[in-house]
């Protein structure tokens, strides 16, 4: 029977297909109000038969860099996305890092393609598209697309097309509960289709960073979500859930968000210009968090300000829980070094850290309190299996620190005695 190796690990072939789901700011506590409230009946069937542990993700707890975890089955060590930006200290320049062009490892599901299993990666935002990816043959019935350009997939750039048919969902709007929906929608279309060997599919957190665990919004994504996964299991896939991570309340008692402006207490101890804050968090979709998270990067340009300097600042500032510098966050987290700023700032659970006050736009945050992540204590996320793992599997899961990288690896390789 072949075998697939990439970063250390050996991934056998799959018996049946298998279905790993990220649910984007899948909170672990969206799943225990879920179960408590007793509207995730599929859930609820996959912890009682199958497994369900809380692992620890990627810090930074974002979207690109756990993604790029759980695909590559590895730290950002190892395959180099660490956030959506960072700074380029020879150009002064702020970098996209969510590009294909900068992620270091094949992917799991390429690997696979690569010795002839048919593969499938759908994603919400587009913007996580290419990066999942990476390196896949789209020649041979595997297919990569998002729901976001649903309507505009071809043959040559995505593997398939008439998506929208396929699905037969109107293509969804960018801030809707659809546009995750449409993923696991065209996820149960596809096995019924093709009953590819493996498939990613990765969702969005507009609804969680809109709306808290047991809030009605919440409950009815979350009642349709599962739906869908007890469709896939129906299908006959092993169905593995995960979270790229958590999400916090991040308002103060008024309701107003408990920002630290990182950037504006810098300059007013070392002047304008010493340093630059880059919010890792950034991107496009401000309405969900205004670009502040709980992790952001600062690298020392003008020469005043040294590392330990902001560090002994920045650990009396009341909202921060930590400040590294570079080869203690590097280690800690397992992250490139060279993608590092030479401080990284972690926050509070409740609180987030942002550049310079000017530089946000909260203008989409009125309509609800800030929830939102980045730091360590939303890279807490649930792994969840529809089918029981096999005995040395439980026993390796309960008795070592379970990473939700390993989430391929648990459900390819730990689930083979299942029936
Ligand atoms: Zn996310």
């Amino acid at each position: 029977m072949k075998s697939i190796q990439l970063n250390g690990v050996a991934y056998q072939w799959p018996q049946r297909p298998v279905v790993v789901v990220c649910i984007d700011g899948g909170d672990p506590a969206y799943i225990e109000q879920g179960l408590r409230d007793g509207i995730l009946p599929n859930i609820a069937r996959f912890v009682r038969d199958g497994f369900y542990a809380v692992a620890d993700g990627t810090v930074p707890s974002f979207t690109c860099p756990n993604n790029m975890s759980i695909v590559t089955g590895a730290p950002p060590a190892v395959h180099g996305i660490s956030g959506n930006f960072y700074l380029d200290a020879a150009t002064g320049e702020a970098v996209v890092m969510t590009g294909p062009e900068l992620l270091r490892s094949q992917t799991i599901l390429a690997a696979f393609a690569d010795a002839g299993a048919k593969v499938g990666s759908i994603t919400a935002k587009d913007k996580l598209r290419r990066q999942l990816g990476k390196g896949l043959d789209l020649a041979r019935g595997n297919v990569s697309f998002s729901s976001e350009h649903a309507n505009r997939c071809t043959l040559a750039e995505n593997g398939i097309e008439n998506v929208l048919e396929l699905v037969g969902m109107p293509l969804p709007d960018m801030y809707s509960m659809e546009l995750s929906l449409f993923v696991l929608a065209a996820g149960v279309r596809l096995l019924e289709r093709e009953r590819p060997h493996l498939m990613y599919l990765s969702l969005t957190d507009y609804i969680q960073h809109k709306h808290a665990p047991g809030d009605d919004v919440a409950n009815e994504f979350y009642l349709r979500i599962d739906e869908k996964f007890g469709q896939m299991a129906e299908l006959g896939a092993v169905v593995a859930l995960t979270a790229d991570h958590g999400m916090s309340d991040k308002s103060t008692a008024d309701g107003r968000p408990n920002v630290v402006f990182l950037q504006d207490i810098l300059d007013r101890e070392f002047g304008a210009g010493d340093t630059r804050v880059i919010c890792p968090i950034t991107d496009a979709f401000v309405r969900h968090h205004g670009a502040l998270g709980g992790f952001v990067r600062v690298w020392c340009v003008g020469g005043r300000a040294s590392p330990q300097a902001i560090i002994e600042l920045v650990r009396r500032i009341p909202g921060i829980a930590e400040a590294l510098d570079r080869e203690s966050v590097c280690a800690r987290y397992q992250l490139p070094p060279d993608r590092e700023g030479d401080v990284a700032v972690l926050a509070e659970a409740n609180a987030v850290v942002g550049a310079a006050e000017a530089d946000h736009d909260l203008s989409g945050l009125r309509d609800a309190r800030l929830r939102s992540h980045g730091g360590a204590t939303e890279a807490r996320v649930p792994v969840i299996l529809s089918h029981r793992l096999d005995p040395a599997w439980q026993r390796r899961a309960e008795s070592g620190v379970l990473r939700s990288h390993q989430v391929f690896e648990l459900a390819i390789n730990g689930t083979r005695g299942a029936a």
